[in-house]
């Protein structure tokens, strides 16, 4: 069998990265969330007060860029890796509704993009990653074996996300969700950089009707078939 790289990309609250994380468990592979790593560098925005709703100081974000220095530890428990924002575990806090409703903005910036992007590219050096975002397989890994593009209704994905918070104990209400998916929707797809969309030898799977069992066992027959291929 040979090493591939697995890109997984799609809209917001998808079920992506329950299925990447899925799949690098089972192929032991790598799994990295990419859509954490902007999220952990709208939260250093928020921290040093370079965003809110009403304003934005992106040039100071950039020069700060330097300063940020993000990883992933494997928490053995959880049986992924978690983010560290400068040595701080913030995996809990990037997933609040105040960092969704500003990381389309930082996502946004080019400067953002390329070091992130870069950062990305060399977790993948040795390929056996998993890896999901809105563009792995456009432009991170323009090159990887398999390519899937997750959807499903804006109101399947904003009750996941809702129940998702809801569970862990956030205050949300479901019909700021589901603005903050369309809102996010909206920006990631018509961005200049890097927008959302689906590579050509990508493949579709609409999920809204299927479990993740199944979804789990599409994606998991697809990469043995990759894996088996020349
Ligand atoms: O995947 P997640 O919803 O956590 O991503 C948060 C945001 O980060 C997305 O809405 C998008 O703006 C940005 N993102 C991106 N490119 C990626 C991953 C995420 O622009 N590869």
């Amino acid at each position: 069998m040979k090493d591939i790289t697995i890109a997984i990309d799609g809209f917001s609250s998808t079920g992506k990265s329950t299925i990447a994380k899925e799949l690098a468990r089972k192929l032991e592979y790598i799994y990295v969330d990419s859509g954490a790593m902007y999220r952990a560098v709208t939260l250093y925005a928020m921290q040093n007060n370079l965003i809110s709703k009403s304003y934005f100081h992106k040039d100071k974000l950039v020069q700060d860029l330097i300063k940020i220095n993000l990883l992933f530890r494997y928490n053995s428990e959880l049986g992924f890796a978690e983010i560290y924002l400068n040595d701080v575990n913030v995996e809990k806090e990037i997933r609040n509704i105040e960092v969704s409703e500003l990381v389309s903005k930082v996502a946004e910036v080019s400067e953002v993009r390329r070091k992130l992007v870069q950062q990305q590219q060399q977790f993948g050096i040795n390929k056996r990653v998993v890896m999901d975002g809105r563009d792995i397989g456009t432009v991170v890994f323009p090159n990887a074996e398999l390519k899937i593009f997750m959807n499903a209704s804006a109101e399947k994905r904003a009750q996941r996300r809702f129940d998702e918070l809801t569970k862990r104990g956030d205050n949300v209400s479901f019909d700021e969700i589901l603005k903050n998916i369309e809102y996010r929707d909206h920006i990631d797809s018509t961005r200049e950089d890097s927008p959302l969309k689906i590579a050509k030898d990508a493949i579709f799977i609409d999920n809204s009707n299927l479990t993740l069992g199944e979804q789990f066992n599409k994606v998991y027959c697809l990469a043995q078939n990759s894996m088996n291929s020349n």
